[in-house]
């Protein structure tokens, strides 16, 4: 299994730390010639949305990367990259991808909440370490999406056909099972 992990921006490195260790192997995409290379799936880091989805548009890998979502290859993304793949964003007039159909809302905890730490349940995972940085949470879904978790009434975690998205960074914490789904949904 091969990963690809957007790094042009962000916490991409940790998350190839723990898709390493449960046997994936990792390329990282910092410029248009390395989509040319063949791979299975791939994340989009937490980080900064509106730099990433810049950078994305200026390097000339955003119209590549939108349409290999588009076709069904499985995506984990999460805190800045659910921002990237959502068809809006409640309070920002930018998107990006469009390809899962939510609202979302960008530093949605306002600044006293700033950065937290949560363990809640996630469906068909049970209770799994939540860390949120200036997250974003999702305001509404459309039909079809599959609500996975929500902390205090807010949806933190969706799935949608190939598009695993989360509000959290579980790339910072120690447990491994949402990498593990993701590995998972390449399964069928
Ligand atoms: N606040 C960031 C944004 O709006 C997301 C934060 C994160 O990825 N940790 O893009």
């Amino acid at each position: 299994m091969k990963i690809a992990v957007v790094a042009v921006q962000g916490a991409f490195i940790e998350h190839e730390k723990i898709l390493e260790k449960l046997g994936a192997e990792c390329v990282e995409l910092r410029k248009k010639e390395d989509l040319e290379q063949e791979y299975d799936g791939l994340v989009l880091p937490g980080g900064e949305s509106t730099v990433q989805g810049k950078l994305l548009k200026e390097l000339d890998m955003y119209d590549k990367l939108k349409e290999q979502i588009a076709q069904g290859m499985p995506v984990l993304a999460t805190c800045a990259g659910m921002i990237l793949l959502a068809e809006k964003v409640g309070n920002d007039e930018r998107s990006y991808f469009k390809s899962l159909p939510v609202v979302v809302k960008r530093n949605a905890y306002g600044r006293q909440l700033g950065s937290f730490y949560v363990e809640s349940e996630m469906k068909g995972m049970g209770i799994v370490p939540m860390t949120f940085i200036r997250a974003p949470y999702i305001e509404s879904v459309s039909e079809g999406v599959d609500v996975l978790a929500q902390v205090g009434g807010h949806i933190v975690a969706v799935r949608y056909k190939n598009q695993l998205a989360l509000s959290f960074h579980p790339e910072l914490d120690q447990n491994l099972s949402i990498h593990q789904y993701f590995l998972q949904m390449f399964a069928g």
